[in-house]
Formats: structure tokens, C-alpha cells, sequence
């Protein structure tokens, strides 16, 4: 592992040129390494490219393909989650999940994070370090590359706050969204917050049309700061005037995602609290059946609450949908692999 060496998805097309010429090869080289970097390809599958010019390359760069570490294949359904390594060694987790209109990966922007929400294991042993662009899509083009796939659709919802690191991961829904990157629209990219609302409203100047989603899980401030301690620096208020002024920037509707946790957050309180809230907003909650994390406490809550809340929802005017759970026995929610990989490794 060479730490020193320099990935070279982090650069953009421009970049890139001027590497390949201070390399001493003509233009059109930039074309056809781009192209392979975006492939996932290792500089020995770059056939196409001068020995002497894949070696040197080889020397001093990395081509931003990632480390297997772990990859687990649900039996359940087509659900395959990712341990990948980075160039220093740390770990990241992504989740490659088989729709009906495709394949969406679900991709990490930080090593570990600083948010310390109590339902989630990716922040249990803190924040290490923001990913760059190039390590958030060489998640992507490593999973094109293993599954022989290509991916249309991703969502900013593994390790790590993406709005925490905001210039990193504006960078990277650029090159992902470009037809000379993975040419993946916008609208086919979610990037999920856990409301950080200063960025939301720096988001929402930025007038991508991708899917903003805030991980919301109460409406009331106080049990939503014991739950989420961001909530005390931007409680529900401030969030909601965030999310309002995206919405009217962008015209997009703002997904609510609320993990339902049994006698926690899934009451009729707790509905008839966010049906106030969120009623006549351009929004949509998501619920999700939250996966046990261990040592949280929080247990999933039973279909029968979970189908309550719901249709309280929809009756109070409040648009709801049940998120399928998908890769169940292979622990699909984010950060419980990594965690898993380094405690084994701490021992
Ligand atoms: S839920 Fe998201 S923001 Fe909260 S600790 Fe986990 S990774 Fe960080």
C-alpha cells in the first residue's frame, strides 16, 4: 500500500491532459486513460496504452479502482455489500442493490463520522477522514467493473455525513453526472442529510436537480436531539426553513426518511406531529423499518405500527411510503461491516 500515490479519479478531464502531456504522450492518450480510469480498470487492462506509459503511470498515480476487502451476497435478494479499501488502508462500505429499473449503489463520503446519531453504527467509533471525489466514485466504477454492470442510480446514504464534506462531494455529482464521467443523471442521484441546514440552503444555490433527502426520525425537537445531536445546532425550525428554500430553488421534492423504532418514534403523536409539520409541503416520507444495530437498543418496529403510522399519514394529507429492506443477512445498514472488520482486526 503506497499511500503517496495520487488517485487519479481526482482529477478532472483538463487535469488529466496536462498529466499526459508532462508524460510526453500525445493528447489523444488523455481520451483513452479517461475512458479506462472510468471503467475501473487496473493500468495492467489498459491494453490500448503504451507499456513504458502504464508503468510510469503506475509509479506515480493509482487508477482510483478500489481494494476488495469484503464483498457479501445477500441469499434474499440481489443485494451484494462492498468492504472496500482506500489507498491508506482505511475501510469504507457501499451496497449495490438490483431494482426493477436497475442498479443503485449506495456510496460512503467519510471514513467514520462526526454526527453521532445513536441509531448508527458508521459514527460509533468516530470521524477519521472526508473521502475524495475520486474515492466516493471509485466506488462506483469498482462496482461497475466486479459485476460487469452499470450503475444508473446512487444515493449519498452509506458512511459519513456528504454535506459535512461539501466540496468533495459537489465535485463528485459533477463528474458523476457528466456523460464524458458515468453520465448519470441527476435525477437518478440522492444525497441523503442528516440536516445540516446552512449546507442545505448552500445546496439549494447550487440548483442540481438531484433528490435531497433529510434523515428526520422525530418531530419533536427534544427526543430528535437525543436521537440526532446535529438537531441542537439546527433544530426542526431552522431545518424546515432550510428545506423550504431548497424547495423553491430547486423544485424539487424533498424526501423525509423516518426509521420507525418500536415505542420510540412510531406513536400517534409522533404521526399527528409530522402530518403539522410537513402538510402542504412539496415532501414525501420515506419509512424505513430501522435494521437493529447492536448496542443501541433500538429494535425494528412491528409491521402493524409501522402500517398504522402510515396510513395515519396518508389520511392527515402527508404523501408516506414503506422502504423495502433489502440485504437483511448481510447487515445492509451502514457502517455495521466496517465496524465489524475493525473490531475483528483490533483483537
Ligand atoms: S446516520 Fe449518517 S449522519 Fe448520522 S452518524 Fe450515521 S452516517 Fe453520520
Amino acid at each position: 500500500m503506497d499511500t503517496q500515490l495520487k488517485n487519479l479519479l481526482d482529477y478532472n478531464i483538463e487535469e488529466l491532459e496536462s498529466i499526459v502531456k508532462a508524460m510526453g504522450q500525445p493528447a489523444f492518450r488523455t481520451k483513452q486513460l479517461w475512458e479506462w480510469l472510468y471503467k475501473g480498470a487496473d493500468f495492467s487492462e489498459m491494453t490500448n496504452l503504451p507499456e513504458k506509459f502504464r508503468s510510469s503511470l503506475a509509479e506515480n498515480y493509482r487508477s482510483g479502482k478500489l481494494g476488495v476487502k469484503a464483498k457479501l451476497c445477500s441469499k434474499e435478494d440481489d443485494t451484494v455489500k462492498y468492504l472496500f479499501s482506500l489507498g491508506d488502508g482505511n475501510l469504507v462500505e457501499s451496497v449495490l442493490m438490483k431494482y426493477k429499473y436497475g442498479y443503485s449503489a449506495c456510496v460512503s463520503t467519510q471514513v467514520g463520522c462526526k454526527m453521532g446519531c445513536t441509531f448508527c453504527a458508521s459514527t460509533k467509533a468516530g470521524f477519521v477522514r472526508n473521502l475524495t471525489s475520486g474515492e466516493i466514485l471509485g466506488q462506483i466504477v469498482t462496482m461497475n467493473a466486479d459485476m460487469n454492470i452499470r450503475i444508473g442510480h446512487v444515493v449519498l446514504m452509506g458512511i459519513g455525513e456528504p454535506l459535512d464534506n461539501y466540496d468533495n462531494v459537489l465535485d463528485f455529482l459533477k463528474k458523476a453526472q457528466s456523460e464524458k464521467g458515468l453520465g448519470i443523471s441527476y435525477r437518478n442521484i440522492s444525497l441523503s442529510t442528516c440536516g445540516l441546514a446552512e449546507k442545505v440552503i448552500k445546496l439549494a444555490d447550487e440548483k442540481l436537480p438531484i433528490t435531497l433527502s433529510i434523515s428526520l426520525h422525530s418531530p419533536f425537537d427534544e427526543q430528535r436531539s437525543d436521537m440526532m445531536p446535529v438537531n441542537r445546532k439546527y433544530p426542526l425550525d431552522k431545518l424546515f426553513d432550510a428545506c423550504n428554500i431548497y424547495t423553491l430553488s430547486t423544485g424539487r421534492r424533498i424526501t423525509y426518511e423516518y426509521a420507525l423504532i418500536e415505542g420510540v418514534n412510531d406513536t400517534k403523536e409522533h404521526a399527528a406531529k409530522l402530518i403539522s409539520l410537513l402538510k402542504g409541503s412539496l415532501c414525501h416520507v420515506n419509512l424505513i423499518p430501522v435494521n437493529k444495530v447492536e448496542g443501541t437498543g433500538y429494535e425494528k418496529a412491528s409491521k402493524k405500527n409501522i402500517a398504522a403510522f402510515k396510513e395515519m399519514l396518508e389520511k392527515g394529507g402527508v404523501n408516506a411510503t414503506v422502504r423495502r429492506t433489502l440485504g437483511q443477512d448481510i447487515e445492509a445498514a451502514c457502517g455495521q461491516l466496517r465496524r465489524a472488520a475493525e473490531s475483528d482486526s483490533a483483537q
